[in-house]
């Protein structure tokens, strides 16, 4: 059978490993990152995020190809909620969690009540969801789908992410990467990854990032595996340079001195730590198992291998008080980050955020309540305006100078907004599919 994989607009590892699954499969395959079918005899649509299925032009597809006789699969990330995917896009079958064990066998029997891992729209009203497949083995898998442009591609910086180990031993209110993959790491095989960063560079990729939630969980059984991750490290800057490789994303109780040593020593040397909050309060309610003395303690050892750090921030979580808010500001004040990435908090269907998302009054909502504060005259939400507040904070506080000229404002003013409309977006999604579920 012809078909295509398509991830909209970046080719992602998943879209890709979905690929190398059906091309071994014995089936002919695409890659595409435009929502265009060719002449493919059924399309995979590979989504990795909730506002793709509120995207006008996504539906007309979805129901365009439908029309031309051809089946729409959808997974990806958004498959953890199939309800909202088929009330919203309509597609003949949602791949529900890891799609490597149930994709070819949909493509090749078709949608049927025993097929585990789907989800179907059985009649106008009923969904029907079938048990869960197996969780799909991270050993002895095919290569991905790798496109000839993968080199043009960046993402953060990098050509592509690659997959070292799955699930995450945290337990955050509101990310799905323990909750998709699960809380038990399954790390991969270092000669397969190998393997595979070598396919990567042949079609031209140049740097690789190690993806899998945090970083240093690779080889983790029970405890952090320094050996492991080390000798993961050591691998990527053989293959790629050390230039070429980066480990961001990193919890800050995941880290040893060996590993830090290791991260300056094979890659790039940046650290990319989800602090969320300066608040203590904040943090326990987001289930970070974190404090913000731990975060402290992390960047002074960080910095001690001469590393630089970057931070991730969230602003306007259900509950964080305009004091919360101020101890974010402090602490980023204190460490002067290297880079600082903020976001607005966002409710990703069935997380514990989404629940307390529902059980919010919109008044009590920072996403939604008026912000009466200094920006007032820019008619922002309250969420809206710390996130326009805090990016120029950090700017004010980073090591390099980094002047707010009229370009830099308007265009922080334009991100907060989006970043603001995105999450109300996304709040009426989950109150249209889950609101029932309020308390
Ligand atoms: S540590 Fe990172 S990947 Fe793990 S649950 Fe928290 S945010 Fe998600």
């Amino acid at each position: 059978m012809k078909t295509v994989v398509i991830s909209p607009g970046i080719a992602t590892y998943g879209a890709m490993l979905i690929g190398g699954v059906v091309r071994e499969a014995g089936h002919e395959v695409a890659l595409s990152t435009a929502l265009a079918a060719g002449d493919a005899d059924a399309v995979l649509l590979s989504l990795y995020s909730s506002q793709h299925l509120m995207d006008p032009e996504m539906k007309t597809f979805v129901a365009g190809v439908r029309q031309s006789g051809r089946p729409v699969y959808i997974g990806g990330p958004v498959s953890a909620y199939p309800e909202y995917v088929l009330g919203e896009l309509a597609p003949d079958a949602v791949v529900v969690g890891e799609g490597e064990v149930t994709v070819p066998r949909l493509l090749d029997g078709g949608i049927h009540p025993d097929l585990p891992g789907i989800a179907y729209a059985d009649g106008e009203k009923t969904v029907v969801v079938t048990p869960p497949a197996p969780k799909a083995p991270v050993e002895r898998r095919p290569l991905p789908l790798i496109p000839d442009t993968i080199g043009q591609q960046s993402i953060r910086g990098a050509n592509a992410y690659i997959e070292t180990h799955r699930g995450c031993t945290g337990a955050c209110t509101f990310c799905q990467v323990p909750r998709f993959f699960g809380r038990e790491i399954r790390s991969r095989d270092l000669d397969e990854i190998r393997e595979e960063v070598r396919a990567f560079r042949e079609k031209g990729a140049k740097r690789l990032s190690v993806s899998g939630g945090t970083g240093s969980l690779y080889g983790y059984d029970g405890a952090i595996d320094d050996d492991a991750v080390i000798a993961l490290l050591e691998m990527l800057a053989e293959e790629l340079g050390p230039r070429n490789v980066s480990a961001p994303d990193i919890r800050v109780d995941a880290i040893t001195d060996e590993i830090l040593e290791a991260i300056r020593k094979y890659t790039i040397g940046w650290l990319f730590f989800g602090f969320e909050s300066g608040s203590d309060r904040i943090l326990r309610q987001m289930g970070k198992g974190v404090t913000v003395a731990q975060m402290h303690d992390a960047v002074e050892r960080s910095r001690q291998h001469g590393l630089k750090v970057a931070g991730c921030f969230i602003v306007g979580y259900p509950t964080e008080t305009a004091e919360d808010y101020e101890a974010t500001k402090e602490f980023i004040a204190a460490e002067m980050l290297d880079d600082v990435f903020i976001s607005v908090a966002e409710p990703i269907p069935r997380t514990p955020l989404a629940d307390l998302v529902l059980r919010t009054p919109h008044q009590e909502n920072p996403v939604f309540a008026p912000h009466e504060g200094e920006y007032r005259s820019l008619h922002l939400t309250e969420a809206e305006a710390r996130w326009f507040d805090l990016s120029q904070h950090a700017d004010m506080y980073k090591p390099l100078l980094h002047v707010v000229t009229d370009e830099v404002f308007s265009l922080y003013l334009a991100e907060a907004r989006k970043q603001g409309e995105d999450v109300r977006r996304v709040t009426a999604l989950i109150e249209k599919y889950d609101g029932g579920r309020r308390e």
